[in-house]
């Protein structure tokens, strides 16, 4: 069995180390390029979600690169990413690939199904083993987060350009070369040091903006653009709505007391929307009000084109920006985006908050 999964964000670095410890063999499909959404955009229903245009884009490029078995999420919930497994098996089912595809729900779905699935990808690992490597998953998640977050402080206050830039993508290089959760969390550990010591502009006092919107759109930097960096090089701190720590503990983790810290912050959003509706909608509503209660001095959603739940978002956003005087801009995001136009936004945007602030531009 040789296992391969869709890309999103740093995703592969957890699940490289989660599978590298049960000792099973992975393809970590290709970074996603222009080649891998047009082989995506080819195969997928055209109003298919962009996501899963990309997702079936890594598939294909890592079924060259020896995978036989694809492992992804599942959910039951509102919006089409309840489909996307089934969907995209069909698919290569049609195209002739004898392949595996495992789809793992949430476990609230189905514990026995969820413990059978990852019986079969962990190669029927004993449940002590299994344990371990999750627990050690989950730990480079953290601490792959926590080195974006120091990066994303860093980027805005650099006074070398890009420094930072280079920093994540050595990190990135390296991490697909080392075996194993505790090589990665060494690796981490370096990288930590090395971003720490990035040099920072004295005095100097960035614009706060706070990404939100929906997951895969704002943690996969193909997508947005590399929105992180661009707003970073601008002078912009960026503050995230949504982490893949967020999602792990959300989904997958008993962690009463976050558990409670989300329905605190979920509550946020009641005068607006007040239950969920499928992807982050809910997340993006009350992370928005979260980050003007932090004063933050404005807010992006981000969102591929034809989200529903993003959409019903978008409609909400500018009450929410005449309620509580912040700027709000969305930017939706498609195969067709073309980066000189989403640039053109992105530097209005920061001239106009900095307009507001009364800084000079
Ligand atoms: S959240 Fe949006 S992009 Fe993701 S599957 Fe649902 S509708 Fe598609």
């Amino acid at each position: 069995m040789v296992i391969t999964f869709p890309h999103m964000g740093k995703v592969y670095i957890s699940v490289k180390a989660l599978f590298d410890d049960l000792r099973v063999r992975t393809v970590i499909p290709p970074p996603i390029s222009k080649k891998t959404l047009e082989i995506g955009t080819k195969l997928s229903p055209e109003m298919a979600c962009l996501p899963l245009k990309i997702n079936m884009g890594n598939y294909i490029e890592a079924i060259k690169e020896g995978a036989d078995t694809i492992v992804l999420t599942g959910s039951c919930g509102p919006c089409r990413f309840g489909y996307y497994g089934v969907v995209e098996k069909d698919i290569l089912k049609d195209l002739g690939y004898d392949i595996e595809v495992v789809i793992l729900d949430a476990p609230k779905t189905g514990h026995l199904n969820f413990i059978n699935n990852i019986k079969k990808i962990s190669g029927y690992s004993s449940i002590p083993d299994l344990a371990k490597a999750f627990r050690a998953a989950y730990k480079v998640t953290l601490e792959v987060d926590k080195l974006i977050d120091l990066l994303l402080y860093k980027r805005a206050r650099e006074t070398r350009v890009g420094e930072a830039d280079r920093c994540l993508a050595s990190f990135e290089r390296m991490a697909r070369q080392v075996h194993g959760s505790s090589q990665i969390l060494d690796l981490t550990e370096q990288f930590m040091e090395r971003a720490s010591n990035i040099r920072e502009e004295r005095g100097f006092k960035p614009l706060t903006i706070g990404l939100v919107g929906e997951i895969y759109t704002l943690i996969e930097p193909y997508v947005n653009l590399n929105i992180e960096s661009k707003l970073g090089r601008l002078g912009v701190e960026v503050h995230r709505g949504i982490t893949l720590t967020d999602w792990i503990k959300t989904h997958l983790s008993l962690d009463m007391k976050y558990r409670q810290e989300r329905k605190t912050m979920l509550a946020k959003a009641e005068p607006y929307l007040n239950l969920c509706i499928g992807g982050h909608a809910w997340e993006t509503i009350a992370s928005t009000i979260d980050f003007y209660e932090k004063g933050l001095d404005g807010i992006i959603q981000v969102l591929p084109f034809g989200c529903m739940p993003e959409i019903v978002a978008e409609s909400i956003m500018p009450t929410i920006g005449t309620d509580l005087q912040i700027p709000i801009m969305t930017l939706s995001v498609d195969e067709l985006t073309g980066e000189a136009g989403y640039m053109t936004r992105l530097e209005a945007f920061v001239d106009l908050l900095k307009q507001k602030k009364g800084k000079v531009i």
